[in-house]
């Protein structure tokens, strides 16, 4: 049976590469390792969709070492599915910090919430931006930016510099 990925033109590496602002080689090691049990179609869709950006701290794929993740919102331990609907682009350290976790608590509350969920919820509902610092508007927010620790110092380094080369949201 043919490789049906190396004749998808998104995983044709040299188009897809300046698409996404990375190099050649992160998306060879992405399509290798990163998302192998996807269809080629499925990865696609999740990559364009986000454009090219982690659908969590919104950070872009560009300029970034680590290839970005394409998160399974609901785990597939809790029956999510690898479906359009239930993936999502994260980078690395959202992917990590999230895990397989569906909620968290609001530190305001104490209560547990809700995870944001990039396919249900509307992003600039739940979260802003204080120059480079994302402030959770709901318990939602809030439960996320603390699960995924989305002000950590390196991703703060991060956006500062993103920030210097315009590309900062
Ligand atoms: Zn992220």
């Amino acid at each position: 049976m043919p490789d049906q990925s190396t004749a998808d033109p998104v995983f044709d590496t040299a188009a897809a590469a300046p698409l996404l602002g990375v190099r050649k080689g992160t998306l060879e090691v992405w399509r290798r390792r990163g998302t192998g049990r996807l269809p080629a179609r499925l990865r696609r869709l999740v990559i364009q969709r986000s454009g090219g950006r982690c659908e969590y701290c919104h950070l872009a794929q560009a300029g970034q070492e680590a290839t970005f993740h394409i998160d399974h919102i609901t785990p597939v331990a809790s029956g999510g599915q690898a479906v359009a609907e239930n993936l999502a682009l994260a980078c690395v350290s959202c992917s990590l910090h999230k895990g397989a976790r569906q909620t968290a608590i609001d530190p305001d509350t104490g209560l547990e919430a809700p995870l944001y969920h990039p396919r249900r919820d509307l992003w600039s509902e739940h979260f802003a931006w204080k120059i480079v610092r994302l402030i959770g508007l709901t318990a939602t927010g809030r439960a996320t930016v603390n699960a995924l620790d989305l002000n950590r110092p390196l991703i703060l380094a991060i956006r500062e510099e993103e920030a210097a080369l315009g590309r900062h949201p």
